[in-house]
Parts: structure tokens; C-alpha cells; sequence
């Protein structure tokens, strides 16, 4: 299944202070480039941004809460409120203060959430460009925040040791997913018993065999097989039982639905065999909702076409399109295991679900994308609030994860458009994608 979500993540930095501090600056000093834009107008108003960072070799998402408005009638509560929303999606929080200027009421408004957090802070106290300014960044203990670190924004003075103190606050490194793994992709063959499963391993690994255990003299199946396609090797695995053909009676679908489970969870693609003969069934539904909730690329295959004639084509089509909706990302090949007929298709198809599943889009394009979708199509309002996504991030790929930060639960019907709309804007073709929302409480 599914990794928990805090292990998988990539931890986030919210970058909060009021305006004018020097947030943006410092947030382009993370990133090496000039990414987040700076406003030379003070309190330009801006949306939170995020973008993704590294430092140390260790990756994290920086969030940047921009400039608000500036009125001065109900500032400190402004920001106070702003700054909420972006600790309360952050792992750690880097609260900027202006070192020149020193603490305002603004900065003391900010402070008072960051204690109620209970979030890890660290503290910049900004522009001190030279040594003459150090002094002032001294008085910034008087926060109560602990050591201020005294940095130039602009001229990078000090950002390194800044850094070194925020990945401290982080939380532990995430733990290895299946991306660290490398040798061939694993690739499972499923479906529901006589569709052609065994038929269509046999042909892709040429003849029935069987590997002689020299010791015992017995003979024993292998577990998985190596089969190269298109040039690519891929690891077939759980194959022993499709091999010795255990046949899957009525009796035994219970036995044959454990295989099957433990085929998807050791496989990273799934190829489910689909018998075109037949209308697709509550089985066949079953197994594809098992590979979709744990997270396998999946192609499907549309095996005996040899048996089908003009009027079952014509209704397998209306059947697919009814029935499959939901799938209907996974690319499709019609074949004959039995005559071999398309086999040669079956490589390409596997390789393009590998490059979905594997697919990963930046922070900085999916925030663009995700302002643009909240633009143009806001979540309905429920109860007399609105919930927002504030801002995304790919949490990993080996599928596509991606984790929502918002202010308030998504609808289901809100979630599959997300979904949708992420599709057409980015492809992944052959894979499910996983949404996490994580709702500020
Ligand atoms: P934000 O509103 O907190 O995002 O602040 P900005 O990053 O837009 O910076 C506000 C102003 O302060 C800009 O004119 C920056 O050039 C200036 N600034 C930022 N960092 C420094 C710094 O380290 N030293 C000096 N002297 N000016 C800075
Ligand atoms: P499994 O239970 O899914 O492994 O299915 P098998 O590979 O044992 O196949 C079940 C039956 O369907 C066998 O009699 C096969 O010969 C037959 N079969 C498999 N693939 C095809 C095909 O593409 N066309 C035809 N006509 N028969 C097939």
C-alpha cells in the first residue's frame, strides 16, 4: 500500500515575517536564482508562492508568504492571520525580522502564532550587510526565539550557516522509496483465471521450462522471470503460479485473489489481461481497484481478439468506455496470446506506464498550474466557507503523489478534477495519481 504521507514528503520551510523584511530577497538566496520576484513597492500584495529547494543534498519546499497589502488600520492582525496558514502547513518555519529597523508590532503579531505552533523557528535578522550591523541583530534575542542569525539577504552574508540551522529543524530525512531501488521494473501479470494470463507469459518468455534444483532433484518454478522488451529487461514477477498453471476453480477465486494481491504489492507495473470476449466483470473491477490503490502503473490488455468478431468489437468499445471510465488513462493494447498477434505491442505500452508512473513536475510549475485551477474553477462553498488549496507539492513519484495543502477538507468531485485537470496539463499516462490533502485545522 501507500507509504504514510510524513514519511514520504519533502519537509516545508514557510518563509514569514511582515513586509518589507526582506523575505523574497532571502527566498532567491535559497533558491541560487531569481525565481520569486522582488517588489521594490513595499507591501505589494503577492501569493504565496513555494518553490523546490536544496541544500546539503537534502531537498525541501520553500514557501514564501510574500508581501500583503499595506494599510496600516488591521496590519499586525493581517499578517498574523497569513502567517497562520503558512505555519500551519510548515514543518518548519524561518522568521524574517529587519535588523535595521528592529521589532515593530507587526513581528511581535507573528511571534505570538509562532509560539502557539509549537513549530521549530529559526530566525533571520536580515540586511545586516557588514560587521557595523551585527550588533543590531544581537538585540533580536529579546524575541524570545532563540539565537538570531544575523544575514545579508542580498549580499548572502551568513545565508549558509542560516541553512545549516533550518535543515537542523527539519524533520528526519524521509525514508527510501522505490525510486533508491534501481535494477529492472518489476511487472506483474494479473487478472482473473483463464483470461490468458499463463498464455501470455509463456509466450513472452519463449517456451514452457523449468529450472532443475541440481540438490534436491527437484523441480522447482522460478518465482520471477526476466524478460527483455523493446530492448528493456523487466522482471516478471510471482510468476511460479501462472507457470504451473494451478488452475484457479470457483472454489479457489479466495486463494487466487491473495496471489493476485501479493503479485500487485511486489509488482511497480501491473498488466491486467482482460478477456475481450467476455463483458468485464465485478473481478476484473476488483483487481483494478487494488492496483490502483496501491499505487502500480497499469496497462491493460485485451487478450483472445482473435475471437472476437465486428459486433463484439463494436460493443466491447461501448462496454470499455461505460465500465472503464476510470481508467481510461492506461494505455491499451488488443492482442492473441494465443496466436501471438500484437505481442510486439506490449513493450512500448509498459514503457510509456513506467515513464507516467515515474514522472515529476517541479513545485514551481505545479503552483502555477494550481493558481491558475483555483482561478478559474474555486472549490464550491460548503457551510458558508470557502476551503482553498494554498499551495502543492509532488511529494514523490513511483506514482505520482501529490500532497494539497489547503484550508479545509476537498470534495471528492473537487479532488477528481484536480485530478483531471493535472492529467491534461501533465500527462501521466499509465498510472494512478494519489492526492494527499492536508486541511489546517
Ligand atoms: P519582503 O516584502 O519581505 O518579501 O521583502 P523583499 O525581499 O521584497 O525586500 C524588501 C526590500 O529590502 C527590497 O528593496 C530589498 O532589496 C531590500 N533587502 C532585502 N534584503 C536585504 C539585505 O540583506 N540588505 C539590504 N540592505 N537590503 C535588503
Ligand atoms: P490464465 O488462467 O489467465 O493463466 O489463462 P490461460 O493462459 O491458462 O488460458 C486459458 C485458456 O484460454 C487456455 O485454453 C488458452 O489456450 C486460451 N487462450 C489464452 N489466450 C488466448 C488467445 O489469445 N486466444 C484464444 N483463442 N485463446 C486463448
Amino acid at each position: 500500500m501507500t507509504v504514510p504521507e510524513q514519511s514520504i514528503a519533502k519537509p516545508v520551510v514557510a518563509v514569514v515575517g511582515r513586509p518589507n523584511v526582506g523575505k523574497s530577497t532571502l527566498v532567491n538566496r535559497i533558491l541560487g536564482r531569481r525565481e520569486a520576484v522582488v517588489q521594490d513597492v513595499p507591501g505589494v500584495t503577492r501569493d504565496r508562492v513555494s518553490y523546490d529547494a536544496i541544500w546539503n543534498g537534502r531537498e525541501f519546499v520553500v514557501v514564501d508568504t510574500g508581501g500583503w497589502a499595506s494599510d496600516a488600520e488591521g496590519m499586525a492582525a493581517r499578517i498574523a492571520e497569513q502567517a497562520e496558514l503558512a505555519i500551519s502547513a510548515a514543518d518548519a518555519v524561518l522568521f524574517v525580522v529587519d535588523a535595521t529597523v528592529g521589532t515593530l508590532d507587526e513581528d511581535e503579531a507573528v511571534v505570538r502564532v509562532l509560539r502557539e505552533s509549537r513549530k521549530p523557528v529559526v530566525l533571520a535578522a536580515n540586511k545586516v550587510d557588514d560587521a557595523r550591523a551585527e550588533a543590531e541583530a544581537a538585540a533580536m534575542w529579546n524575541l524570545g526565539l532563540g539565537e538570531p542569525y544575523a544575514v545579508s539577504a542580498m549580499h548572502g552574508r551568513g545565508t549558509g550557516d542560516l541553512l545549516d540551522a533550518v535543515l537542523e529543524a527539519l524533520p528526519e530525512a524521509p525514508r527510501g522509496t522505490f525510486e533508491e531501488v534501481r535494477g529492472p521494473r518489476r511487472v506483474a501479470i494479473v487478472g482473473k483465471p483463464n483470461v490468458g494470463k499463463s498464455s501470455l507469459l509463456n509466450k513472452l518468455a519463449g517456451s514452457e521450462r523449468s529450472v532443475v534444483d541440481d540438490a534436491s532433484g527437484t523441480t522447482v518454478d522460478p518465482v520471477d522471470e526476466l524478460v527483455e522488451l523493446d530492448g528493456q529487461v523487466y522482471q516478471f514477477v510471482d510468476t511460479a503460479g501462472l507457470r504451473k498453471r494451478v488452475r484457479e476453480a470457483s472454489g479457489h477465486e479466495y486463494y487466487a485473489s491473495l496471489r493476485t494481491q501479493g503479485a500487485i504489492e511486489r509488482a511497480e507495473i501491473c498488466v491486467m489481461v482482460i478477456d475481450s470476449n467476455e463483458t468485464v466483470s465485478d473481478q476484473d473491477m476488483r483487481i483494478l481497484t487494488s492496483v490502483a490503490e496501491a499505487g502500480r502503473g497499469l496497462v491493460l490488455v485485451f487478450n483472445k481478439w482473435d475471437l472476437t468478431d465486428e459486433e463484439r468489437r463494436y460493443y466491447l468499445e461501448r462496454e470499455i468506455e461505460r465500465d472503464l471510465r476510470a481508467y481510461a488513462w492506461a494505455p491499451r493494447v488488443n492482442m492473441s496470446a494465443l496466436t501471438g498477434s500484437h505481442l510486439n505491442r506490449l513493450g512500448k505500452v509498459i514503457e510509456t506506464a513506467v515513464s507516467g508512473w515515474e514522472q515529476r513536475i517541479s513545485t514551481g510549475k505545479l503552483n502555477a498550474f494550481l493558481g491558475r485551477l483555483v482561478a478559474s474553477h474555486p472549490h464550491p462553498v460548503r457551510g458558508g466557507k470557502q476551503p482553498r488549496i494554498l499551495f502543492g507539492t509532488q511529494a514523490q513519484s513511483g506514482p505520482p503523489t501529490f500532497i494539497l495543502f489547503t484550508s479545509g477538507d476537498l470534495d471528492a468531485t473537487y479532488l477528481r478534477y484536480v485530478e483531471r485537470r493535472l492529467r491534461e496539463e501533465f500527462g501521466f499516462p499509465g498510472t494512478p495519481i494519489h492526492l494527499q490533502v492536508r486541511a489546517r485545522e
